[in-house]
């Protein structure tokens, strides 16, 4: 009798079809459409097990920064592994926590000061909730208690950010466990009307934020925006006009700033943190994805001098007593490190500006394509939607573009007509030049059939 099965007979795939759940997915469509196993990676380019080569234009969901299997990245987290893999935060600290959080530090040039840490971009958002929550308490205005969101805005899937979250797909099943929050209008600017700038729609906007805040800012602790670009929200890019008005209405109004900065911070916008293009900072500013380079879960909440000092206090109660068993890991931060010294060493941001100039010529094909519309561009990440008129099936639509992508050689997840770039910041030239043709080529297949 036979109790161990002989794995070696099924192929990876099919094995884990059978024991693994995979995340965004409807398992069932898994009966036509491909799963990939992938064996190994380097630079921008992963490899299945048959050995075909796909060039990452997403960067692994947007968290790869400089390539899979990076040597210096490796180099840091091995050195580290020697010295300690692990140690819990509270009671304890280490060198790679503390150089994280006084880099971080000087790169928000002194204004957020104090970082806390998490694992998931989804934990780091709950913890600026519920400090900004707490720190209202702490001010004698428990009343304080209701965020704002934008109307198609992301800031991830656990209960507390979920209810911040306005993309119907993910929100759908699970309205009823949500709080009540205030949702305004998003800027985005593919609502420009024919004589209207980013600008207008951004000042349109904002008039709404005032209207709810003199109305309500009693009542609220937080607004909580995705600076630039609305990620999960089919890359819709707003002026950073809108980030400025917000930024003084919650001065004027005493309502904390919550800048997630999950996708587009880590030099993804152009430059190190997306508020940086408004000349503001938050109260709270959100990282995670890029911060440890895509290599291990890593996310966090930066904040201010005055939010930390309102917690400095005798009793416990009124400290934040938040944790998580892998807070402040320190592999994930000795990566973290090694990506800022990237960053600086190889002069990251200046060389994207020439980069992202290559990512608008690859793709200059879309502009002038008539099946597609609202062709967009912000630092490292590149948009543009298919028109719903040229577009036969529009629920299995992303699905086919992202098939045939693998058959041209490139990794692509569209989000509805949307399709986007957003690859690591290592690609030559050519490759990115191969990375625009290979998505045309696909995109014309999937259209023409
Ligand atoms: C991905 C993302 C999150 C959630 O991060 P997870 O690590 O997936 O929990 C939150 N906010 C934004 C803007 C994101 O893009």
């Amino acid at each position: 009798m036979k109790v161990i099965p002989d794995f070696n007979q099924t192929s990876l795939v099919d094995r884990s079809l059978k024991a693994v759940w995979h995340p965004c997915t409807q398992m069932k469509h898994h009966e036509s459409f491909p799963l990939v196993a992938i064996s190994k990676g380097k630079g921008p380019w992963l490899y299945d097990e048959q050995g075909n080569a796909l060039l990452d234009c997403i960067s692994s969901w947007w968290t790869n920064l400089f390539g899979h299997s990076n040597p210096r990245i490796n180099q840091a987290i091995t050195k580290q592994l020697d010295k300690i893999e692990h140690v819990m935060l509270a009671g304890f600290t280490h060198q790679p926590v503390v150089e994280l959080s006084e880099k971080l530090a000087a790169l928000s040039k002194g204004n957020l000061g104090h970082v806390f840490y998490a694992s998931d971009g989804a934990s780091a958002i709950e913890i600026a909730l519920k400090m900004s929550h707490h720190y209202w308490q702490l001010n004698g205005k428990p009343q304080k208690k209701k965020f704002v969101c934008l109307e198609n805005g992301y800031h991830g899937e656990t209960l507390g950010a979920l209810a911040v979250t306005d993309v119907a797909i993910f929100r759908e099943a699970y309205g009823s466990l949500l709080q009540d929050v205030y949702t305004v209008t998003s800027p985005d600017a593919r609502k420009a009307k024919a004589s209207e700038s980013a600008e207008d729609v951004a000042n349109n906007a904002a008039k709404e934020v005032e209207q709810l805040f003199a109305k309500e800012h009693e009542h609220i602790a937080a607004i909580v925006v995705e600076p630039l670009v609305q990620c999960a929200g089919q890359m819709a890019m707003h002026s950073p006009q809108y980030l400025r008005l917000i930024k003084e209405l919650c001065e004027r109004y005493q309502v904390h700033l919550i800048a997630d900065e999950i996708a587009v911070g880590c030099g993804r916008s152009g430059k190190f943190f997306a508020c940086e293009h408004a000349n503001i900072w938050p109260d709270f500013l959100t990282l995670s994805k890029g911060i440890s380079g895509g290599y291990l879960p890593l996310s966090l909440c930066m904040t201010t001098e005055k939010i930390y000092r309102a917690f400095y206090q005798d009793q416990i109660r009124h400290g934040f007593l938040h944790s998580h068993s892998y807070t402040g890991n320190p592999l994930a931060c000795a990566a973290a490190l090694a990506c800022l010294e990237i960053f600086e060493t190889e002069k990251v941001i200046e060389k994207n500006i020439a980069r992202s100039q290559e990512l608008a010529d690859a793709f200059a094909w879309a502009k002038t394509d008539p099946r597609i519309e609202h062709w967009r561009q912000q630092g490292m990440i590149l948009a543009f939607d298919v028109k719903p008129s040229a577009i036969k099936n529009i629920s299995t639509f992303p699905r086919e573009v992202f098939a045939k992508c693998l058959t041209t050689g490139t990794l692509v997840r569209p989000i509805g007509n949307t399709i986007y770039v957003m690859p690591p910041y290592v690609l030559t030239q050519q490759e990115t030049v191969q990375m625009g043709q290979s998505i045309q080529r696909a995109l014309n297949q999937v259209l023409d059939v």
